[in-house]
């Protein structure tokens, strides 16, 4: 049995991973187009920093990454604790976000209009069951000024994406659910709040858990991965285009040559996907090219800690769209985890465009760096200029999941029962952290083994 995975990112690598957990006697097979693995996951070690090229880390509150990390025997590296200290910029300064409800209502975050409009949301009938954009829920639910301030900010931070565009029911499936559920938030919160007390588990309806990352960088788990796949994986082979045979898959390269699989699994962006089923399938070609990816480029930035004034013993700090500024934040990467910077550099790295502002992500090197030291400057009082400066940039960085998106996953779906041993995986459909790339590998190994039983 002929097992084929494109694309060598975190889905393609752990999926294959998981894959021979479940399955011996297999022939196995990644292909990928670059000429390294890792997809968006990059560490680079210079000048005595350690920089991330995308990823910061992932949170605890899944298994899976800790427990491929464990069974790797991977060091797994906690955020310091001042990183749960987080700032959102609001008229030109930084300004702590609190981190409970009891310290949200009594500190002035919100007007006190602002405050009384969410906990109004208590009285607010429920919804239709439809998805709808995260703006518009926000706005029925929870108000204006807690929208600005914090929601839209997190959809930038998570997605870099568009508030007004963005699925609530595919980007925040657990609000969404609790809405559903208990008719309100407040009420939901509550409700689960005492069944933790009584269970004794915690329960979140956002992003919750510890930071967490590797001693070396994220890259050290595509490193681990690597060593364990060995000789399977293939890079430098781009797929160009797919054929079915009576029970089996052809693969055309880039380079010319041909591969025959009995499964394939398509593991890579959605549009690059959409670019290599164009003749196989038009219309899951179709669907797959509905799902937009707008450029972030991220810079990395170290500098003496004393030549700034602001406090960055913390995560970092989001921007809300309506501070019409040009960066969308930026997280202070040396005091979330420890050893990466130099003793008494501060190593900081700003993202820039996505969805709000691609033009931006686009600018080049030089007007790229004298807008985000102009940016940094007047919102963290740095003096003098910085000793290091690193530019990643992700031309399609990040999937979006638009208003419908569920629909879209449902019509893909159903076109590929038409292709015994077809699948897709990857950020693009149920999940863009790592953590949920993981989580979905998992699921599909087990999908495939029990096929292959069956
Ligand atoms: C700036 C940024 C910051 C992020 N920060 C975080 C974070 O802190 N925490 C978090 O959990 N997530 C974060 N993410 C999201 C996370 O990086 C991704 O969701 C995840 O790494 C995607 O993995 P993947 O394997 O699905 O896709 P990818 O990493 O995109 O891998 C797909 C692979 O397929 C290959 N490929 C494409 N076409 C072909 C072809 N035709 N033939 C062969 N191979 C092909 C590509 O070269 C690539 O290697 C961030 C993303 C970005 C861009």
């Amino acid at each position: 049995m002929r097992i084929t995975i494109i694309g060598a990112g975190i889905s393609g690598l752990s999926l294959a991973y998981a894959i021979l957990q479940n399955l011996s006697n297999i022939e196995l097979k990644i292909f990928e187009k670059a000429s390294h693995a890792g997809g968006k996951i990059w560490t680079e070690k210079s000048e005595g920093y350690l920089t991330e090229a995308s990823v910061n880390g992932f949170l605890n509150n899944k298994p899976e990454t800790l427990d491929l990390a464990h069974s790797l025997s991977l060091n797994i590296l906690r955020s310091n604790d001042n990183a749960r200290k987080r700032f959102i910029l609001s008229n030109n300064k930084l300004q702590l976000i609190p981190n409970n409800p009891k310290a949200f209502f009594v500190s002035n975050f919100l007007s006190f209009f602002g405050r009384l409009r969410v906990l109004s949301e208590y009285f607010i009938p429920k919804g239709k069951d439809d998805d709808e954009s995260l703006e518009s829920f926000a706005l029925r639910r929870v108000g204006r000024e807690f929208y600005e301030k914090l929601l839209d900010p997190m959809a930038s931070g998570i997605y870099a994406g568009d508030p007004s565009k963005m699925s609530i029911k595919s980007c925040f499936s657990k609000v969404f659910d609790i809405e559903k559920k208990y008719g309100s938030l407040i009420k939901g919160f509550v409700s689960m709040g005492k069944e933790a007390k009584r269970s004794g588990k915690k329960i979140s309806a956002g992003p919750s858990g510890v930071l967490h990352s590797f001693s070396d960088g994220m890259y050290s788990l595509i490193d681990s991965l690597k060593i364990n796949l060995g000789e399977r994986i293939v890079i430098d082979k781009g797929l160009k285009a797919v054929q079915k045979n009576s029970d089996t898959y052809e693969l055309f390269f880039q380079d010319g040559t041909t591969y025959q699989t009995d499964i394939l699994i398509f593991a890579i962006p959605a549009d690059d996907a959409s670019a290599v089923l164009m003749s196989f399938d038009k219309k899951i070609s179709e669907i797959l090219q509905t799902i937009p990816y707008p450029p972030v480029t991220v810079v990395a930035i170290g500098t003496d800690k004393n030549k700034i004034k602001s406090n960055t013993d913390a995560f970092g700090f989001l921007i809300p769209a309506k501070e019409n500024r040009k960066i969308l934040g930026t997280l202070f990467d040396s005091s979330i985890f420890p050893h990466r910077a130099p003793d008494g550099k501060l190593l900081m790295r700003t993202f820039m465009g996505g969805v709000r502002s691609p033009e931006f992500a686009m600018l080049d090197d030089q007007l790229l760096i004298k807008t985000v030291l102009s940016e940094l400057k007047g919102i963290l009082r740095i003096d003098g200029e910085p000793d290091f400066i690193r530019i990643f940039r992700w031309q399609k960085a990040i999937p979006q999941y638009l208003v419908g998106h569920n629909e879209k996953l449902k019509m893909l779906d159903n076109e590929l029962m038409r292709y015994k041993g077809l699948y897709l995986t990857g950020n693009a459909y149920r999940g863009v952290s790592v953590n949920d790339c993981i989580a979905n590998s998992f699921i599909l190994a087990k999908k495939i083994a029990s096929s292959i039983g069956t």
